[in-house]
């Protein structure tokens, strides 16, 4: 095997060179290309409409899987977290999100991640690597197989958001190539319209996001009305301000579909940015920009040591987003998920505690 040709991560058009290059005819590609997204196989072996000798080539020269679960955790709400390693052994964890009407799979686009949010777990990991095309695409593989079957069909309807580890805008290469692999119709077929990507700010790559053909939704994780507060929180604050993020945040409207709109998050941190006085400054600062094709995502902090922070009261929470509404700014609480496994937002950070309770593949 070499997991330097992971396979899961070439374009259509790369996977063509490459049969090419072997000196096999192009219809391979696409029999490879289908196997590995369409009927999400991640052996050459169970490719069995492919030669056995081809398979055994294949399995020689490069690789469909790269990953291995290591754990697979599963919470009480239905929520499942996968931790994975690469095959250098970084980890790589993905979260499975169940809801009545639609399941969303939470990725990861990093393993760690460079940013020092002061609330988040996964900081302290610090950045470990970025993760490859074939990564990215290969979680997604992995926990749509084990939720619903190897090449049963992905139901209609799940949603994929790039808010696991890592801060995807300083991945985007690897990252938008994924989305263009996963997007296929030939493939997963699960289209841009139906991922959303989170930043914590990297205003030039808002810029380059906004003007994608194929955009996915935008999120930015605001998390603080005022410089001084944000600086402490958010550290790439001090890179760029919040009035440059939310200029480019006002250029993004401007790429905006009908009916679409994009969302700030705003993690609640008791006593820290969660006063009335915060709700009202909150409020004016987006109006002041004239952000109106904007919501905000309220998000009450998972708290897990060491971070020292604590959840807003729920009383709080409910006042917080009431104050913003009165305002005109529509405002919506995220229930925290699967917070009992390390699973919920923040708390991603290569957890594998042995009091919880723990199913092995
Ligand atoms: N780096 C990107 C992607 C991560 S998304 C970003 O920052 O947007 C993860 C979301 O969870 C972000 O909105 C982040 O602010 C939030 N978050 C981080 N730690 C948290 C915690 N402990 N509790 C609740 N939300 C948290």
């Amino acid at each position: 095997m070499n997991e330097n040709l992971h396979l899961t991560g070439f374009s259509k058009s790369e996977l063509a060179e490459f049969a090419a290059q072997i000196g096999e005819p192009k219809y391979r590609a696409k029999q490879i290309f289908r196997g590995l997204h369409s009927r999400r196989l991640l052996s050459f072996e169970e490719m069995t409409d492919l030669p056995k000798t081809f398979r055994e080539k294949l399995n020689e020269i490069a690789a469909a899987s790269t990953l291995r679960v290591e754990s697979r955790y599963v919470s009480e709400d239905g929520t499942r977290r996968f931790l994975m390693k690469t095959h250098d052994n970084f980890p790589v964890e993905t979260v499975f999100i169940p809801t009545e009407n639609r399941d969303t799979i939470c990725f990861s686009s990093q393993s760690g991640c460079p940013l020092k949010c002061d609330f988040c777990l996964t900081a302290k990991l610090g950045l470990l690597r970025n993760l490859t095309a074939g990564e990215i695409v290969e979680q997604i593989i992995i926990v749509l197989n084990d939720v619903y079957g190897v090449g049963e069909e992905t139901p209609h309807g799940t949603n994929l958001v790039a808010m696991g580890a890592g801060e995807p805008f300083l991945n985007f290469e690897n990252l938008t190539k994924a989305i263009e692999i996963m997007a296929d119709e030939e493939g997963l077929f699960i289209v841009p319209n139906r991922i959303t990507v989170s930043t914590a700010g990297i205003v030039p790559k808002i810029y380059e996001f906004a003007k994608l053909e194929k955009r996915p939704h935008l999120a930015i994780s605001l998390s603080a009305p005022n410089d001084e507060l944000r600086d402490k929180l958010m550290p790439i604050n001090k890179r760029w301000k919040i009035e440059e993020l939310l200029k480019a945040a006002k250029e993004f409207e401007k790429s905006l579909r009908r009916g679409e709109r994009f969302t700030f998050e705003y993690v609640l941190l008791g006593g820290v940015n969660d006063t009335d006085e915060h709700a009202r400054e909150l409020a004016s600062l987006l109006n002041s920009y004239e952000l109106n094709r904007v919501k905000i995502n309220l998000i009450p902090h998972n708290s897990a040591e060491p971070l020292e922070y604590h959840p807003s009261s729920w009383e709080q929470v409910e006042h917080f987003k009431e104050i913003l509404e009165s305002k005109g700014v529509s405002a919506y609480v995220r229930r925290p998920r699967g917070r009992d496994i390390y699973a919920a937002c923040g708390q991603l950070a290569a957890k594998d505690t042995p009091n919880l309770v723990q199913i092995l593949i």
